[in-house]
């Protein structure tokens, strides 16, 4: 579960740790208060999405007056802002953070993550910070430094003064970074992160660290332990993500274009493998589960459709507990207000198929009906090909 900027900037302020002040707004009002609030003769006024990239697609602006905060905050608020890490519709903005400016001197970046491969969380610094990771770590791998730090123990002192040295900090920046870092690996373990990553993390021209920007990832896995972090504290956008979670589906958003729905999480991940194995991409894993209800997969169907970027569906169901009529009636049902504009293939096995096939083939929706899980994979791959609209 991804937090706002605003939202992992407030957790963050209970470690000790450098965010520079700052107020959310959810109106251009609430935006000229906030900056009076601050009392800062310059401020930067935020977009607040759950995406990187702000910076240049324009989601951050400097204000140095009540009026600017309120044009600036009544141009993004509503608006959708597209920036490289979102899709090509963007996100909506519903929230701005108007924060003090720091004049900033240097920028560096560090994120706390957990490398599945070695088994253990891990620091990683770089004395370049504010561009994207990514390009740093192509053109100049020997710029990115780790720190593998012990769950339980944590980031030793050595470990954090280690990176501040190989951040190029000296003097008494070094003993600043020492405690700055191990209070934010207090955070990411005590709170379950997946990720926390400061980007940058600036040296100010009066010779201070400051969290200038922060994205934290939750461990979704763990989100029933935090309930303050997570317990209403989002009155923005919902993610596909979160609104399957609410109904009990297991959703995860990929960069394909093939909608999948399947009934179990192994025979999911196994309609994903052979998508990819004939060179398709699957957009979700969408799991409805081994006891779906028809009211539940037809929910299931709404979430898929929400997904623009879709040019064909795959629904896969093999039938033990989950009954294949009962699939049939809640395609039927889902398609009954939403046009279908992508091609439909469909793989039904198990209890109950038959009457299945015959619900949909008189229901009069174009489905393609396939048998097995390869010939479901070819079709649906067919199937892209011939739609390029959605
Ligand atoms: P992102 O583009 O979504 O990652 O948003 P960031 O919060 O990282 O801001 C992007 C860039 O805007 C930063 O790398 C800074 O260069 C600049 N920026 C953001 N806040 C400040 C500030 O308070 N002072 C100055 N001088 N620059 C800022
Ligand atoms: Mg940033």
């Amino acid at each position: 579960m991804k937090l706002h900027e605003y939202q992992a900037k407030e957790l963050l302020r209970n470690y000790d740790t450098h965010v520079s002040r700052g107020i959310v707004a959810f109106s251009p009002e609430e935006a000229v208060k906030a900056f009076r609030e601050l009392g800062c003769p310059r401020a930067v006024l935020k977009a607040q999405i759950l995406a990187g990239g702000r910076g240049k697609a324009g989601g951050i602006k400097e204000i140095n007056s009540p009026e600017e905060a309120r044009t600036s905050a009544k141009r993004l608020l509503g608006s959708r802002l597209v920036t490289a890490q979102t899709t090509p519709e963007g996100e909506e903005v519903r929230a701005v953070l108007i924060q003090e400016a720091i004049d900033i001197q240097k920028e560096m970046y560090i994120s706390f993550w957990v490398d599945r491969g070695g088994a253990t969380p891990l620091l990683m610094g770089c004395p370049e910070g504010g561009v994207e990771i990514e390009v740093v770590a192509r053109r100049s791998p020997e710029q990115i430094f780790r720190e593998p730090f012990d769950i339980l123990f944590g980031l030793h002192q050595f470990q954090a003064r280690r990176m501040a040295s190989a951040l190029g900090l000296d003097g008494p920046l070094v003993r600043e970074a020492v405690s700055l870092f191990r209070n934010l690996s207090r955070a990411f373990i005590e709170n379950d992160l997946s990720l926390l990553e400061i980007n940058p993390l600036a040296v100010s021209r009066d010779g201070a660290l400051s969290i200038i920007d922060a994205k934290v990832d939750l461990d979704d896995n763990a989100t029933f332990r935090h309930p303050e972090i997570t317990a209403g504290k989002c009155p923005s956008e919902e993610t596909l993500e979160a609104k399957a979670s609410a109904l009990g589906l297991s959703y995860i958003g990929l960069d394909g274009d093939i909608g999948c729905l399947v009934n179990g999480a192994g025979l999911a991940m196994a309609t994903m493998d052979i998508i990819r194995h004939h060179g398709g991409r699957p957009a979700n894993f969408l799991d409805v589960g081994g006891d779906a209800s028809a009211e539940k997969v037809t929910q299931a169907f709404k979430i898929l459709f929400e997904d623009t970027r879709l040019r064909a569906v795959l629904v896969n169901i093999f039938g033990g507990i989950v009954k294949c009529d009962m699939i049939a009636e809640a395609i039927i049902s889902a398609l009954k207000d939403t046009k279908l504009k992508v091609p439909l293939v469909v793989r039904l096995e198990g209890t109950n198929a038959h009457i299945a096939r015959k619900m949909l083939a008189k229901s009069g929706l174009k489905v393609v009906f396939t048998e097995g899980m390869e010939e479901a994979a070819k079709r649906v791959l067919e199937a892209t090909k011939q739609n390029t609209h959605f």
